[in-house]
C-alpha cells in the first residue's frame, strides 16, 4: 500500500518498479468496436460517446505524431527524467487485422523512455493470436498491460447499458490473458442505473477472484448526445452523489487484494460534454480522489481490508477440520 493514499495507486506502483515517475501518452487509432459497427450491435454501449476518446486526441493525427506530442508535453510538465507508456485508449484498440496491429504498437518501440504499452479492449475482443501478438512485446521486455472493460458483473445490468457481451466473456478473456505474461486491468463503472450496493459488492468480489493485477473504477457520469443521457434526462435513473460514491467505491477498495493496482477511482469528461455529476468534471478531479481516500480514513480501513479478514477466517475455518 502506498505512504499517503490507502490503496495500491498506479503511480506508486510505477515508483516502485522503475524508480521514477512513469507516464502515460494516450493516443486514439483509427479504430472502431463491434458494438458500433453491428458485429455485435449497434448504438454502442449506452454511456459511450466517441468511443471515450479524450476530446483533444484525434484519430485522424498519425500515430508517431500524437506519441511524440506526448512525451513533449509529458516533458514540459515533469521533467526529462521519465519514462513512459503508450497508451491505446478509445474504441476497441485489438479490433483489426493482425497486421494492422503490430504496426501501432510496433511504433510505440520507436520512442526513447517507453517501457510498456496498455491496450484497452472489449473482453470479446481477445482471440488468442492477438493476446499471442501482445505477448510478443512482453517477452521482449516491455511491460504489457490488457484493459478489459467489464463495468457490472451483473448480467441484467450489461444487458441494460447494451455492452453486447455477458459476464462469462470477461471471465474466460481474463483466464486465457492470464495464462501470458501481460498484466491485466478490470474496468468497472460504480452508480450504473438501477445498481444496488450489492451489485457494486458482487462485481468487486468478482475482481478479487480472478487473476487480475489492476482495475480501474469510474463513477458513473452522463455525457451529451448518448443514450444515457436521453434517459437522465426523461428522469429514468439517478446519479450519486459524491459521498454516496465515495462510499461505494470505499466498500469496493476493500475487498480488493492488496497487491491490485487502482490505476484510478476518478473519471473526468470535458465540461462542455458532462451533463452530470459536477464532481466528474475535470477541475473536480482531486476532490473526487480525496472523498474516496477520506472515507477509508474516516473508516480505518484500505485496501483488502476485506479479503484479509475473509482469508483470516478461512485460515481458521481450515485449522478447525
Ligand atoms: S465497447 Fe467501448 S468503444 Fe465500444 S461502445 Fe462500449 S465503451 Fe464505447
Amino acid at each position: 500500500m502506498s505512504g499517503a493514499l490507502p490503496f495500491l495507486s498506479l503511480k506508486e506502483y510505477f515508483l516502485r518498479k522503475y524508480g521514477k515517475r512513469v507516464q502515460k501518452v494516450t493516443v486514439a487509432l483509427p479504430f472502431t468496436c463491434p458494438n458500433r459497427d453491428g458485429t455485435k450491435a449497434v448504438g454502442g454501449c449506452t454511456f459511450c460517446y466517441d468511443g471515450s476518446k479524450p476530446s483533444l486526441l484525434s484519430p485522424t493525427v498519425p500515430l508517431k505524431t500524437q506519441i511524440a506530442q506526448g512525451i513533449e508535453r509529458a516533458k514540459r510538465k515533469y521533467g526529462e527524467d521519465i519514462l513512459f507508456f503508450v497508451y491505446y485508449q478509445s474504441y476497441t484498440n485489438t479490433y483489426a487485422d493482425l497486421d494492422t496491429l503490430k504496426e501501432v504498437y510496433d511504433t510505440a518501440l520507436e520512442f526513447e523512455g517507453v517501457v510498456g504499452i496498455d491496450v484497452g479492449t472489449r473482453p470479446d475482443c481477445a482471440p488468442e493470436e492477438v493476446l499471442d501478438l501482445l505477448s510478443s512485446y512482453a517477452e521482449r521486455g516491455l511491460e504489457v498491460w490488457i484493459e478489459f472493460g467489464l463495468q457490472s458483473a451483473n448480467f441484467e445490468t450489461l444487458k441494460r447499458i447494451n455492452r453486447a457481451h455477458g459476464v462469462s466473456d470477461f471471465v474466460d478473456a481474463v483466464l486465457r490473458a492470464s495464462k501470458r505474461p501481460l498484466k491485466i486491468c478490470a474496468h468497472v463503472i460504480i452508480g450504473l442505473p438501477h445498481e444496488t450496493r450489492e451489485d457494486v459488492i458482487e462485481t468487486a468480489k468478482l475482481i478479487a477472484s480472478l487473476p487480475i493485477d489492476g482495475i480501474k473504477i469510474h463513477p458513473l457520469h452522463v455525457i451529451k448526445h448518448t443514450q444515457m443521457a436521453k434517459e437522465f434526462l426523461e428522469g429514468r435513473f439517478k446519479l450519486l452523489s459524491l459521498e454516496e460514491y465515495a462510499k461505494l467505491c470505499a466498500d469496493f477498495i476493500e475487498i480488493l487484494p492488496a497487491n491490485v493496482v487502482v490505476h484510478r477511482v476518478t473519471g473526468e469528461v470535458d465540461e462542455k460534454l458532462l451533463i452530470a455529476p459536477d464532481y466528474c468534471s475535470p477541475k473536480n478531479k482531486n476532490k473526487t480522489l480525496q472523498a474516496v481516500v477520506n472515507e477509508l480514513k474516516r473508516r480505518g480501513t484500505y485496501q483488502g481490508y476485506n479479503t484479509t479478514a475473509l482469508n483470516r477466517h478461512m485460515e481458521t475455518v481450515r485449522k478447525g477440520f
